[in-house]
């Protein structure tokens, strides 16, 4: 809480074999006294996920078997008691996958046909899954199919209320029933599993053999040898933070290009890409102070998703003076840790404490590609659809005196604003000749674009001039390719 953090995230498990009713409300009592604790700095919230225990093959809990409904029992418990707190958000795992789980846990040979169709109906990551009623429709439905219905529904009461009350004795006969999974050698004794489901019942602690006592499990031998038992090392000594170097010396001015398969990447991601190459170059950066220093690196005007980007630019902050050396080698270095579709093109020198990289850019150049779509309603009168005015639309729109853009602002609110003044140039890059004579509508049609950047990065892109032809042309048209080929920078 001193240091900022506000919420955090508990993890407990219910329905372990012993666990009382006490033990499922000691979350809910863990929970109110985290909270009181951390009262006199803030209300603490909390995001708890409530797992169901389901036993495995192979541990002494192997007899165990779940039961849906005291899982909800105990659920419904708990959910009680923590209706009384304040700040908790819950989340129970489905106890009818628990019940799966269970199932296909320990089951025996006759599960290979379940597996085969719940695989089939679409299961699979079923952690996963968007839906659990999807994944457990696929579940039952293969268990039905096999015929093993009736041994699943016997999981909603489960087998282990009656086995828990036996006697020391009568446990240990029990025990000795064979499970399907005998015959497979896992080194430790399912004699010693069976004594140690006694001790886990008691609650006796059994020493980790790593650094204390053996308790003769089986799994040492000839063939696998014996376990060292050695003393715990001393944990090591506390390294106090260290904050990253961080003083402005130089800054560089890197062009580049993001093309092919990069294209697809996000501005997020072309941000973390960067600054992964830039911790394996080696190279001095500088970042920024505070409790989370970042590299001083800026992106000039980010490239929406899908976009190939010619000649973009971004700003680097180095804490030695690197304009001092060969500029060449320095590219070289840190193009060595990018991909061959994120090309270094250029690198300059450019005074540290000048304006930011985003004050100096002046202008976009964009390429794009748009294409009529069919109407929805085909012209019927005539056999061939209308040939379009692209010249016409297109010096309509240089000749308006504004563009209204709509949007919605962060908060969701409408907002209108005009953005004729950022248009500088506008034309087809294909001669009229290039169309279907018939002016088809399949035809697409590439465009080139030159618009103004201001100080707040505002500026237009190809969507925008998508929509104001198809309202000129009255027909939807479909943005295909689009390409910035550079970002014009303002001159020096
Ligand atoms: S030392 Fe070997 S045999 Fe003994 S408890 Fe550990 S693993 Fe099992």
């Amino acid at each position: 809480m001193e240091t900022g953090y506000r919420k955090i995230k508990l993890y407990f498990m219910i329905g372990l074999p012993g666990e009382g009713d006490d033990d499922v409300l000691g979350i809910a009592d863990t929970c109110r006294s985290l909270q009181e604790r951390c009262r006199d700095l803030g209300r603490l919230e909390l995001n708890l996920t409530i797992s169901n225990f389901t036993p495995k093959p192979h541990t002494p809990f192997q007899w165990h078997s779940v039961s849906t409904a005291e899982f909800q029992r105990r659920q419904e418990l708990l959910r009680r008691a923590l209706r009384q707190l304040r700040g908790i958000k819950v989340n129970f795992t489905d106890v009818r996958l628990s019940a799966v789980e269970d199932f296909v846990g320990r089951s025996d040979r006759r599960l290979a046909p379940v597996l085969e169709a719940a695989w089939r109906a679409g299961a699979g990551l079923d952690a996963w899954f968007e839906s659990a009623e999807r994944t457990y429709a696929a579940w039952t439905g293969a268990i039905e199919a096999a015929g093993l219905g009736g041994r699943y529904r016997q999981l909603e009461m489960g087998g282990w209320g009656s086995a828990e009350a036996l006697s020391a004795g009568d446990l240990a006969a029990f025990c000795r029933q064979p499970l399907p999974w005998d015959h497979i050698d896992s080194g430790v004794d399912k004699l010693w599993l069976a004594e140690d489901l006694q001790r886990a019942l008691a609650a006796t602690v059994v020493e980790d053999c790593s650094f204390a006592g053996c308790s003769s499990c089986g799994v040492c031998g000839p063939e696998l040898g014996h376990n060292v038992v050695i003393p715990a090392p001393p944990p090591p000594p506390p390294i106090p933070p260290r904050s990253p170097a961080s003083e402005r010396v130089s800054r560089l001015r890197f062009g580049f290009a993001k093309t092919g398969s990069l294209a697809l990447i996000s501005h997020l991601d072309t941000v973390r890409l960067l600054e992964r190459a830039l911790r394996r170059s080696g190279l001095p950066v500088s970042f920024t102070g505070g409790f989370h220093p970042l590299p001083r690196l800026q992106l000039a005007l980010s490239l929406p998703l899908g976009v190939v980007g010619l000649g973009e630019w971004f700003d680097l902050e180095f804490t030695a003076p690197l304009e001092r050396l060969d500029l060449e080698a320095v590219r070289r270095q840190l193009q060595a840790q990018l991909p061959a579709e994120f090309p270094l093109l250029s690198v300059a020198s450019v005074p540290v404490f000048g304006p930011s990289l985003s004050q100096e850019l002046q202008k976009a150049h964009w390429h794009f590609d748009l294409q009529p779509l069919p109407l929805d309603s085909p012209p019927t009168t005539v056999d061939r659809a209308p040939a379009l005015d692209w010249d016409g639309a297109l010096a309509d729109l240089l000749a308006a005196e504004t563009l209204i853009w709509s949007d919605t602002d962060k908060k969701g609110r409408p907002r209108q604003r005009d953005c004729r003044p950022y248009l500088l140039r506008l034309g087809r890059l294909r001669p009229a000749g290039d169309l279907d004579p018939d002016g088809s509508l399949e035809q697409p049609i590439r465009l080139a674009l030159e618009a103004t950047i201001d100080l707040q990065g505002r500026s237009l892109r190809p969507e925008q001039l998508q929509h104001w032809l198809a309202e000129r042309l009255a027909v939807p048209l479909r943005l295909g390719r689009v390409e910035r080929r550079s970002l014009e920078l303002r001159p020096c």
